[in-house]
């Protein structure tokens, strides 16, 4: 299935892997072949060797804003994530490889007195995931704190460009459809005093600890839909989980799939849910919003592979 140049790099791979040990829904069949590199240097190698060979591939990091098909993915799986984050420090600008998990980067931020990131404290998945959909809470996002990012484009060659180019907005960013590959980011913070920094992280995890599910015990993808555009130019985004809420969408199930009690736009993988049971769910909570708000929810969660009745986003991902 690979060439055998992959195995010279000494990488974790793994062949007919189910993809669901891989997401935070802990869903999704197998695919042929998953690779996971930790180093941007890797990444490039994998995506060489891979695009010679004319091997598609689709990218992933830490798997928490997929839903992958039950029939899973035939195509090999790039994973880059790093358990040891990837950081340099320079002044008040940290460069941080692509794999680093966001987390990881807010504790590192924090322990050297630098604020601009703490917003994503608990937020699951790697910096580059972040960066592509743009991730943040409280009204924040990280592509504001962002001044240049390396990026891989599709014929392997390495660029690099600044803040404006990826043209950020509420969760998104050029990147969902130029599909370059974010290896390093470099973030300009403040400096902050570190004991507000780490109290300020406490409380921000005590909220998402009153509002989220830990996902590792309620497996799930975050919110499931996007929230909704302001309707007037004083007004901000709505939450989708608002509407939700008051058209009664926290008593829907279809098979394993539930939603999550204290949050109506949070899908949970309550009982060995299939990707199906969890699309079909989501179809009928924007039925419901549909019917008493006249809203069309629009899905941020990706879909991976076959889902009957998705659009699926891999089909654009697929390099
Ligand atoms: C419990 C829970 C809470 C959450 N809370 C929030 C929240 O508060 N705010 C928020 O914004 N999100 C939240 N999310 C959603 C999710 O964590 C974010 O969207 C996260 O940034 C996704 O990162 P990832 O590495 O897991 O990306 P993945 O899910 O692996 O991939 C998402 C997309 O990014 C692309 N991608 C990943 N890495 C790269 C890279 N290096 N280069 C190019 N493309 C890449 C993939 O191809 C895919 O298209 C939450 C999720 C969970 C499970």
């Amino acid at each position: 299935m690979f060439p055998a140049k992959l195995n010279e790099l000494n990488l974790d791979i793994k062949e007919n892997v189910s993809l669901a040990s891989f997401t935070t829904f802990q869903i999704g069949g197998v695919c042929p072949c998953l690779i996971t590199c930790k180093t941007s240097d890797e990444v490039s190698q994998v995506v060489r060797i891979l695009r010679e060979d004319d091997i598609l591939f689709i990218f992933m990091g830490g798997g928490s804003n997929l839903l992958v098909s039950d029939d899973g993915i035939d195509c090999v799986v790039v994973r880059y994530l790093s358990p040891a984050s990837q950081i340099e420090l320079k002044g008040n600008d940290l460069k941080v490889g692509a794999s680093t998990l966001i987390d990881d980067l807010v504790c590192f931020a924090a322990a050297k007195g630098l604020a601009g990131l703490n917003y994503c404290s608990g937020i699951p998945g790697t910096v580059g995931g972040a960066i592509v959909g743009n991730a943040g809470a409280f009204g924040k996002q990280i592509g504001d704190v962002l001044v240049s990012a390396e990026l891989l484009d599709k014929e392997g060659n390495l660029k690099e460009v600044v803040n404006e180019d990826l043209a950020f907005q509420y969760r998104g960013s050029a990147l969902k459809t130029s599909y370059d590959i974010v290896l390093s980011v470099t973030f300009r913070l403040g400096p902050a005093n570190k004991e507000q920094l780490f109290d300020e992280r406490k409380e921000i995890l005590n909220l998402r600890h009153v509002k989220h599910p830990d996902y590792k015990e309620h497996p799930c993808a975050g919110s499931f839909f996007r929230n909704i555009a302001k309707t007037s130019d004083a007004g901000q985004r709505q939450a989708a989980g608002w509407f939700l809420d008051k058209a009664g969408a926290k008593d829907l199930k279809v098979g394993g799939a539930g939603v999550y009690k204290k949050h109506a736009n949070i899908i949970i993988n309550e009982n060995k849910a299939t990707a199906q049971d969890v699309y079909s769910l989501s179809r009928k909570m924007a039925a419901r919003v549909k019917q008493e708000f006249d809203l069309d929810l629009v899905r941020e969660v990706l879909c991976v592979g076959y889902i009957e009745g998705a659009e699926e986003d891999s089909a654009s991902i697929v390099w």
